[in-house]
């Protein structure tokens, strides 16, 4: 069996590609804020990568900056400005947040309708009772890249390791809404080699770098990596050690370049979503293409 490297980066170029053809199609330009408080660094190189490819597909994709001693209750304004504003879509404050923030406030501030990192109780609450939403980016690629890879779900046993209200829940919800059978272990588990070795579809969320060890895949398994972890020297690792678990696996992804891309490309989808439930078609709010009311050229 040769394993396969599922390419992350290539299926989200491909989403990318068709999404701009449905956003070329509207008679509107689709307005994502993406609101950065502090300045952490790699914060501002995500908030960057999403401004870009928002602006590769033709949505408007503008950044907020806000000082690192912006107060809860100035940030909470903000949000409800742009709640207000018809011409936006969709709102994104990027985490995570400067310590006299609380996230929960923020996520719980932001309109369900804008909310495309899906996080908000009420999307939360309906993908929880398999009704999804707005879902949250990095667990909606995730199941895509699963779909791409022609994974059979139905009855598998799937593993998340990780219950993260931004990855693992959120993809434990989805893989029981797509009929696995899901165990959503974390750092209180038990002897996680021996559960990890039970998966058909193993996914790690923890943040551990290489983790995941050759002998915890079972033969044959599906391995998705989501862990994002710079080293000492610099390199990036994933949560799963790649060269020891890819012997093992059916089809991994690597990191870099498995499910980060698809973070997002499936952010702009939520975008794109968003616009279109919040617009009655045909007519809608006209922007001027490729431009912003406010801040920055898309
Ligand atoms: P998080 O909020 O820190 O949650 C980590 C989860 O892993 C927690 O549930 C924790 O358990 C569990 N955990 C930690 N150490 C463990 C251990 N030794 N054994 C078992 N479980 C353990 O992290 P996150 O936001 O979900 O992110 C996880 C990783 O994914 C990070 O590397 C992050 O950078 C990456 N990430 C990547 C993307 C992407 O686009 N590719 C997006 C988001 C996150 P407890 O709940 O018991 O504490």
């Amino acid at each position: 069996m040769t394993p396969r490297i599922l390419d992350g980066k290539a299926l989200a170029a491909r989403l990318r590609r068709d999404l701009a053809t449905r956003v070329a199609a509207l008679d509107y330009l689709p307005r994502l804020v993406v609101i950065l408080v502090g300045d952490d660094p790699a914060s501002a190189v995500y908030v960057r990568n999403k401004a870009r490819a928002a602006a590769a597909c033709g949505i408007a994709g503008e950044t907020v900056r806000l000082a690192a001693g912006t107060s809860e209750a100035e940030l909470l304004d903000r949000i409800g400005a742009l709640n207000r504003d018809p011409a936006v879509d969709a709102i994104l404050v990027q985490l995570p947040l400067p310590r006299a923030i609380r996230p929960e406030r923020v996520t719980e501030a932001i309109d369900p309708a804008k909310d495309v990192d899906g996080f908000h109780p009420l999307n939360a609450g309906l993908l929880a009772l398999g009704r999804p939403a707005l879902v949250p980016c990095t667990p909606a690629g995730v199941m895509r890249l699963l779909a791409e890879a022609g994974v059979a779900l139905g009855g598998a046993r799937a593993v998340v390791l990780g219950r993260s209200m931004i990855v693992g829940r959120p993809l434990a919800a989805l893989l029981t809404a797509a009929d696995a059978t899901v165990t959503l272990a974390h750092s209180r588990s038990r002897d996680l080699p021996a559960l990890c070795r039970e998966a058909e579809v193993l996914v790690a969320a923890v943040g551990r770098a290489e983790m995941v060890r050759g002998g915890w895949v079972r033969e044959g398994a599906v391995v998705i990596d989501v862990g994002i972890n710079r080293l000492a020297d610099g390199r990036l690792a994933g949560d799963v050690a790649f060269a020891e678990c890819l012997p093992r696996a059916r089809a991994i992804t690597p990191v870099p370049g498995g499910v980060g891309p698809m973070t997002i490309a499936l952010l702009l989808e939520n975008t794109l979503a968003a616009a279109r439930a919040r617009r009655p078609a045909p007519e809608g709010c006209h922007h001027p293409r490729g431009t912003t009311t406010t801040g920055e050229r898309a």
